[in-house]
């Protein structure tokens, strides 16, 4: 495959946009050579400017749930856009994807939109603080939660990817009201609230994270963690940004059926278009501006258009009763095609899965927090990501990411995928 214009392309972007890209990980650093432009995507693929198709396992890092440019939600942005883009005022399709939500989702009465995952997160603990009146925060080494100050202590995701999991120009005072746990180490979590105690507003976590590649939550994880939150008065907040609407209809509060606090959306819920989203119950969601103190604002959040595209994304989700087992079954396909393909070769690795969520892990030990996932051959997921970019596959430039599956995948996509491992596998390390 040749990349001349993406290379092109980079270098001119390079000249007036820091590192050539608008977010890190995109820069293809972590993997080395010259990131790939984009210039259409349609289904399950990606043409390049070089016109090179590529099997898309990024999917926006998450929201193409359908297969991108699906058409309903197409078609619902352009008839809105001819109605004008923005008018700083309340319109009707807020409340309708609103209610959509609140009916699909466990626990929630009530919903506020925003423009990103990282306000979504952002908001909801500033909520669970004023809601709580108590001041620090519990996060997860590898979880991430967007790049506000509050969670850039030890995140994963880029920030790692980059060897900035602590990032300068957050200060001291924000850092250490953030108090960091190990992922599926509940013990852990306990010590840390019983050296707090009363001092602790929230958890807050990826449900399966998907920051450090794809990492489920251990057997009864969850359900312990709401345990010890109703003991000692903390609000538990589930950042589902990747797993709210693409693991179940409910998410992760349906799939492990454990209620949360607070629950933060982001990317699906838009369609693709800029839009996040935090809900909770109506106590809690009263507590913000304007029928509470909490203050949360934004010009844009409810954006007409990002509301049209995310409805017709949510409406295709909810009357499509097989969505979710389909996805599921078509990863379950792909992780096996791989399992045996590798074994075949004997490439040491490890595969994670949850629903629709999947990760390639070069490391022969569980990967179960952030730790284990780290101790992966990166020298392999370098070969791996090349060897499967020049077979017309895209994965994420990271081994600190997950692979999402879309609907628009058929399973013949799935072959030649598992077939480009095939190639790729004699490359690798054993
Ligand atoms: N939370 C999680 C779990 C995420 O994966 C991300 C982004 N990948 C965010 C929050 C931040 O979302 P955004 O990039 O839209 O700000």
């Amino acid at each position: 495959m040749k990349y001349t214009r993406s290379s092109a392309l980079f270098a001119n972007a390079e000249q007036v946009i820091p590192g050539g890209v608008n977010s890190p990980v995109r820069a293809f650093k972590a993997v080395g050579g010259t990131p790939i432009f984009i210039k259409e995507a349609k289904g399950a693929y990606l043409i390049d400017e070089d016109d090179n198709t590529f099997i898309d396992y990024i999917n926006s890092w998450g929201p193409m749930i359908l297969g991108h440019a699906y058409q309903p939600v197409v078609d619902a942005i352009i008839e809105k856009a001819k109605l004008g883009t923005s008018f700083g005022a309340p319109t009707e399709i807020e409340t309708e994807i609103a209610a959509l939500a609140v009916s699909m989702v466990p626990n929630i009465d009530k919903i506020r939109f925003v423009n990103s995952g990282t306000e979504a997160c952002m908001s909801a603990v500033r909520l669970a603080r004023g809601y709580t009146g108590k001041e620090k925060i519990i996060k997860f080494a590898g979880c991430y939660h967007g790049h506000s100050d509050s969670f850039l202590i030890q995140a994963g995701s880029g920030a790692v990817t980059f060897g900035s999991p602590n990032s300068p120009g957050v200060t001291n005072g924000t850092a250490q009201d953030t108090l960091l746990a190990k992922y599926n180490d509940i013990d852990h979590v306990k010590s840390i609230i019983e050296a707090n105690p009363n001092d602790i507003a929230c958890i807050i976590l990826e449900p399966v994270a998907g920051n450090m590649g794809c990492v489920p939550p251990q057997a009864n994880f969850l359900q312990k963690l709401r345990a010890l939150c109703d003991e000692h008065n903390i609000l538990l907040v589930f950042d589902e940004v990747m797993t709210g609407f693409r693991l179940a209809r409910g998410g992760a509060q349906e799939l492990f059926n454990v209620k949360a606090d607070i629950v933060c959306f982001g990317k699906v819920i838009g369609g693709g278009l800029p839009v996040g989203a935090f809900a909770a119950s109506e106590e809690i969601m009263n507590y913000l501006a304007p029928l509470g103190p909490v203050y949360q604002a934004g010009t844009l959040s409810g954006n007409p258009l990002a509301m049209a595209a995310g409805l017709a994304m949510l409406k295709a989700l909810e009357s499509d009763a097989e969505i979710f087992n389909r996805l599921a079954e078509k990863t379950e396909y792909l992780h096996k095609g791989i399992t045996k393909v590798l074994n075949d070769h004997k490439i040491v690795h490890t595969i994670n899965r949850v629903g629709s969520m999947i990760s390639v892990h070069f490391s022969g030990t569980p990967v179960v927090d952030f730790e284990t996932s780290a101790k992966g051959n990166n020298e392999n997921f370098k070969t791996f990501f090349h060897g499967m970019l020049n077979q017309g596959v895209y994965i994420a430039p990271s081994a600190f990411e997950t692979w999402f599956i879309t609907d628009a995948l058929t399973y013949e996509d799935l072959d030649k995928t598992i077939n480009a491992v095939h190639k790729v596998a004699s490359t690798l390390q054993k």
